[in-house]
């Protein structure tokens, strides 16, 4: 029988990849649900050649359209947070992809947590806002959440039979992105699109930035403490420009186990699908000899002090990972729109976290009023 998958955010990059895996195996998924914000025109094809039962859309002026386009098929359209959830929470799917971007995520993926769906973890975002409330309710649910991300799938990968040994460190790594080795002064003046040229990985637009001020890395260090309950004194960030060790964990007689490939997601959705079974990827194979050389260095956390300052929003607890993350989301869209300079980034988050409201443990309403009151502050200041 074939696993049925819900996509939320079938029209990004890892949406794409995804519904690629599924063309790959298509008598062991079938998508059953899927939802996109605003490209209707590759939507519209995805629905024709995926036939699910149930789509959603950013608005309902493009439900309106899409269901004309769509008028032929025997499919519910819906749009907005509430479709997002439908999509979900839809009753046939056994996994649902959170592929959408930003904490958007946060009350679909506890919706589907609850309709006792499996998750198969990109949006980082909802992990680092709401860890605290969905790591305890996919426990207490008996549902698995399988990471998506390069770095904790290979943890993930790295953990496989060791679960009842302590884990001393996870070696998280990362490329160092577009602007590696440089210094603040020459950070200055960068453009959108140098800052959107990665050197290893094609992405959507806003993981692209976040990988050129490293603040990707900092979510990925607050998603690691949530998949993997340790410390974050526990979590090193590595830079290792090739992006072929994905991660890696070193236990305590000094062993470390990581796992290596070529820079491809469908590798990590692949294998979050199907866990604990490995299947076949059609795509290149890792060639060593080709490679050649692989090299580690410390992050410099002065430079992209985003990066230091996700560990003081961990740190911080409470609503300070939603604020971290709100003021970035933020900072981000004003810097693809021109509005602020590169450097302007950090400086955001930063301002943001100091000057927005200590809440402890927040409630799901709780992370989104904190969500509001970032933008609030932000639009107040710039
Ligand atoms: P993209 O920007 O490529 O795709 C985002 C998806 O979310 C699109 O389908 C988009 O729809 C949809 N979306 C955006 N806004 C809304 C909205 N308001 N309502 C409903 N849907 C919306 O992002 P990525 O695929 O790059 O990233 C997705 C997540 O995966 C992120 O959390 C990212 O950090 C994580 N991730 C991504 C990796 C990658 O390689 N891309 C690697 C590891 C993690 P549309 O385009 O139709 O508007
Ligand atoms: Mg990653």
């Amino acid at each position: 029988m074939s696993q049925k998958i819900a996509i939320l955010g079938s029209t990004g990059s890892i949406g794409t990849q995804t519904l690629d895996i599924v063309s790959q195996n298509p008598n062991d998924l079938q998508v059953v649900a899927m939802s996109c914000g605003s490209n209707i025109d590759l939507f519209e094809k995805q629905i024709r050649k995926y036939n699910p039962a149930l789509v959603s859309v950013g608005t309902e002026e493009l439900a309106k359209d899409l269901k004309t386009r769509i008028a032929d098929l025997d499919v519910t359209v819906l749009y907005g947070m509430d479709g997002l959830i439908s999509v979900a929470a839809f009753d046939s799917a056994d996994t649902v992809v959170t592929a959408v971007v930003g904490m958007i995520g946060v009350q679909p993926t506890i919706a589907a947590i609850n309709a006792g769906k499996n998750i198969a973890l990109a949006n980082k975002e909802t992990l680092v806002t709401a860890g605290h409330i969905i790591m305890p309710l996919a426990k207490e649910k008996g549902v698995s959440i399988l990471p998506v991300d390069s770095e904790h799938s290979a943890i993930f990968q790295s953990l496989n039979g060791e679960r009842h040994n302590e884990i001393s460190k996870i070696l998280l790594t990362a490329s160092g992105g577009p602007f590696r080795g440089r210094t603040l002064e020459e950070l200055e003046n960068v453009r959108v699109e140098d800052a959107l040229k990665h050197p290893n990985w094609s992405m959507g637009a806003k993981i692209t930035i976040d990988s050129a001020t490293m603040i990707n890395k900092g979510l990925e260090v607050m998603e690691a403490k949530w998949l993997f309950g340790v410390n974050l004194n526990q979590i090193e960030v590595v830079v290792h420009p090739q992006s072929i060790l994905h991660s890696a964990v070193e236990f305590m007689d000094g062993a470390v186990i990581g796992q290596m490939g070529t820079p491809d997601m469908r590798l990590p959705i692949l294998y979050a699908l199907f866990y604990p079974n490995r299947k076949t990827l059609y795509a290149e194979p890792l060639d060593l000899f080709k490679v050649g050389t692989l090299t580690f260095e410390k992050p410099d956390m002065e430079t992209f002090y985003g990066l230091s300052l996700a560990y003081d929003a961990m740190d911080a607890g409470g609503n300070i990972p939603t604020v971290f993350n709100a003021a970035n989301e933020r900072a981000v869209a004003k810097f693809l729109d021109n509005k602020i300079k590169f450097l302007e980034i950090p400086e955001i988050v930063s301002e943001a976290m100091i000057n927005v409201n200590f809440i402890n443990n927040p409630t799901i309403k709780q992370v989104l009023e904190t969500e509001q009151m970032t933008y609030d502050f932000i639009e107040s200041r710039w």
